[in-house]
């Protein structure tokens, strides 16, 4: 960590050189998404401003350089995660777009009635609604494991779910609302002892944790751009080949056809697939291009500092009367999630924000683990690499206006 320079970092983010009312923007919102670095800017700003061009179809210049571009940021984002190959990688719109694809395919050609998919308590909806819809549909069962008053997951009871009817385990890699870093391959190993694929809801662990996909032996791994310092409206579902050959196409039209009569369809090979029309070309390169400047400062160097810095904030906010932690696992990301006594976590993010201070209020996606914690909202304050020990303080310093107001 030695020569991690934060403040030499935050020189590279525009969004974090603000001030919101009037006071310096202190930007603790990242789970939520994160500022995007001047080179992602540069990225998604060049095509427009130089290669504006639709890719694959288009015999000139323009075009095959985009292309190639696109190509390109596809084997990027397969290194980054250690995938076989780039094949292995179909763009998305983000998680969301992942899972359902994944879901829905699995439904139409993989599942029957009186099938099971384990979840668990701690999954963001949107690794809960792709299965409730399918599950409707297609006559199966949701089978839900419990998470432990720490926040970790209860992974006795996990293994106990396992049966001949169960046909797939869909849980969190990191929980955006615990921070919770779930023990993934111990995960894959119990479901693979049963033989059941897995699927990883990679959201909120692409840019916090090391990925080797290959390592972890997982099947289907879903994430998105926008937590991991690229652009919105583009993620990323990676998954083995045997599965994508397997699966229908996802949605029709241009691009992802081999040959077509109104007779008669034949389809592209996987990726291509699975990614009908047009795709979202800027936000792939720009993706690209932040997993390669996260790579430039280096991922250790990142994973150690917030990890530093986690353990301060869990520290300060340790010694706050009237404030209570949600999620204590062992092993969490740099994110703590908190009810203050009496006081609305809607409220509470007014008045930090008063002070300049983003964080988040709600249900954040995850009502199952809200009625788990017995509340209906919570605050969160997540932090990145670029966020700093002074802003922590205050941020802790930020508190005392809130204990304030409420009289606390
Ligand atoms: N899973 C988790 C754990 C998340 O935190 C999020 C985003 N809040 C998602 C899935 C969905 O990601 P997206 O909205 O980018 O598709």
């Amino acid at each position: 960590m030695s020569d991690f320079n934060v403040y030499e970092v935050r020189k590279d983010f525009p969004g974090l050189a603000q001030q919101v009312h009037g006071q310096p923007l202190i930007y603790f919102d990242n789970a939520a998404t994160a500022q995007k670095p001047q080179c992602v800017i540069d990225e998604v700003s060049n095509y427009y401003q130089k290669y504006t061009s639709n890719i694959n179809r288009g015999a000139h210049y323009l075009s095959d350089i985009a292309t190639q571009k696109y190509c390109e940021a596809r084997s990027t984002i397969a290194r980054f995660i250690n995938a076989s190959d780039a094949s292995n990688i179909v763009f998305t719109r983000g998680t969301t777009e992942a899972i359902n694809l994944v879901a829905h395919s699995l439904g139409r050609c993989h599942l029957s009635p009186g099938d099971e998919i384990i979840l668990t308590e701690m999954e963001h909806h949107a690794n809960i609604v792709p299965w409730y819809l399918i599950a409707k549909d297609y006559q199966l069962k949701l089978r839900v494991a419990p998470v432990l008053d720490n926040g970790e997951l209860d992974i006795i009871s996990f293994k106990k779910l396992f049966s001949s009817r169960t046909k797939l385990a869909a849980f969190t890699h990191v929980s955006n609302t615990l921070g919770t870093i779930n023990p993934v391959s111990d995960l894959i190993a119990i479901a693979k002892s049963f033989g059941v694929p897995t699927l990883i809801d990679g959201a909120q662990a692409l840019h916090h944790v090391p990925i080797d996909v290959k390592a972890l032996e997982v099947d289907f791994y879903a994430f998105s751009s926008h937590k991991a310092y690229g652009p919105s409206g583009i993620g990323a579902l990676y998954a083995l080949k045997h599965w994508l050959e397997s699966f229908p196409p996802y949605q029709g039209g241009g691009d992802m056809i081999a040959q077509l009569s109104f007779e008669n369809i034949s389809f592209a090979q996987s990726p291509k697939k699975f990614e009908a029309g047009t795709p979202n070309i800027e936000g792939a390169l720009g993706f690209a291009r932040a997993l390669t400047y996260l790579e430039s400062i280096g991922l250790a160097k990142i994973y150690a500092y917030e990890h530093e810095l986690s353990r301060y904030m869990h520290e300060q906010i340790a010694k706050l009367k009237h404030v209570k932690l949600i999620g204590q696992a062992h092993h969490k990301v740099s994110l703590i999630s908190f009810t203050i006594e009496g006081v609305h976590p809607h409220d509470a993010s007014s008045i930090f924000d008063r002070q300049g201070i983003a964080i988040r209020a709600g249900h954040l996606c995850t009502q199952p683990i809200m009625k788990r914690f017995g509340v209906s909202a919570l605050s969160r304050a997540s932090l990145a690499f670029y966020n700093t020990h002074e802003e922590v303080d205050q941020f802790i310093a930020a508190f005392e206006q809130i204990f304030k107001v409420f009289k606390l």
